[in-house]
């Protein structure tokens, strides 16, 4: 771009450059060179707070709403907390294609519910998510699948090992005709 330039249209202010900086020297904690708020990027898209420039991050005030998509490109790490005052609201897909990392992760809900006499009650739900999630991976952890149920004495035998096993029915080894795969929870 050899030029920026900003234009007023009608109905629109136009500037025609890359990136729309909010600077204000007092605000600053760190001496990062740019405060790039919004981006004309190269995939076309538009970054908000580009490459971090910003340190305090991005805040939204007031209720968000995601109308079409939500992507998670990469790995994720959420270690702080997540704090939502009013709703979060997604319309479609929520589509995470990384790895999403999850610790400590406080959701608090504030809303207010209609009580008797049709008084509103303000109410709080809080959720540690990286806790649930926690809870959830060593349950899995535990999980151990290729359990077979055997026709012939009607048990369970796992047969994962070297061989299968010793049937009480006949002494040979337990049978995995008719059977799925079972999980054992641990
Ligand atoms: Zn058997």
């Amino acid at each position: 771009m050899p030029d920026s330039d900003v234009k007023l249209v009608p109905g629109q202010v136009v500037a025609e450059a890359w990136d729309l900086c909010l600077d204000s020297k007092d605000r600053r904690k760190s001496s990062t060179q740019f405060r790039r708020a919004l981006v004309h990027d190269f995939s076309d898209g538009l970054t908000v707070n580009y490459a971090g420039d910003y340190p305090g991050g991005v805040t939204i005030q007031g209720f968000v709403t995601i109308p079409d998509h939500l992507e998670v490109p990469g790995s994720t790490t959420l270690a702080g907390n997540v704090r939502l005052e009013s709703g979060f609201e997604a319309f479609g897909d929520a589509r995470l294609e990384g790895k999403l990392v999850v610790r400590q992760l406080l959701v608090r809900l504030t809303t207010t519910i209609i009580g008797p006499q049709r008084v509103p009650v303000p109410m709080t739900i809080e959720i540690d998510v990286g806790q649930k999630i926690a809870e959830l991976e060593k349950r899995l952890s535990n999980i151990q699948d290729n359990w077979r149920w055997c026709h012939k004495c009607m048990g369970l035998w796992f047969a994962g090992g070297p061989d299968t096993g010793r049937c009480p029915r006949d002494g040979q080894g337990h049978s995995l005709d008719g059977s799925g795969n079972y999980h054992l929870m641990g």
